[in-house]
């Protein structure tokens, strides 16, 4: 598909991005190591999510000449990289995927207060005031500078027309690697 090629330099800022997000991962889950159970084989936090078709489509121009094992879950919110229990695109997974198990901060709906979230086999044994500022996951920050790239990007892509804030399912990649 020559006309992703000329999309490079926005998967390269992806791909930055990503790079931030890794860092601020690996930084944090340092602090919290002891009280996390996340391990290879948990696969409690994969769902079909939904990204921006930024990501999406860098994701895409990553993979589509790697031969990745899709599964086929009957349930529509399973993802289809999920391979017993692992997943089989690790290196190229989405940006959600790489804050998994860390205290995520994020606005609420309406935009008036912070929301914390944790998964249920972390954190069992921390005080009430053990999350801080400092030792949380802001993930608008990052959502927001991948928001300002897929705005840009979009502008230019000519292939599909996508709405400001649509999103789209990881599972549509299937689409493009032939095994739908
Ligand atoms: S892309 Fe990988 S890490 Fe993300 S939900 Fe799918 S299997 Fe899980």
């Amino acid at each position: 598909m020559m006309q992703e090629k000329s999309f490079q330099k926005y998967f390269d800022n992806y791909k930055n991005i990503r790079n931030e997000v890794d860092a601020k991962f690996n930084m944090l889950h340092a602090k919290h190591s002891k009280y996390t159970k996340c391990a290879k084989g948990c696969s409690d936090c994969c769902m079909n999510f939904s990204v921006l078709p930024v990501e999406f489509h860098a994701i895409l121009d990553s993979i589509k000449n790697k031969e990745i094992q899709i599964s086929y879950p009957e349930n529509p919110n399973e993802c289809i990289f999920l391979m017993q229990k692992e997943c089989g695109i690790y290196h190229e997974r989405p940006v959600i995927c790489r804050s998994h198990g860390l205290p995520i901060l994020h606005m609420n709906n309406s935009g008036d207060n912070w929301e914390l979230s944790v998964c249920p086999l972390n954190f069992t044994t921390v005080a009430d005031d053990y999350f801080i500022a400092e030792n949380c996951y802001y993930q608008d920050t990052f959502n927001s500078k991948l928001f300002m790239l897929n705005r840009e990007f979009i502008q230019h892509f000519d292939e599909v027309k996508y709405a400001e804030n649509e999103l789209v399912e990881l599972r549509k990649l299937a689409s493009f690697l032939g095994s739908d």
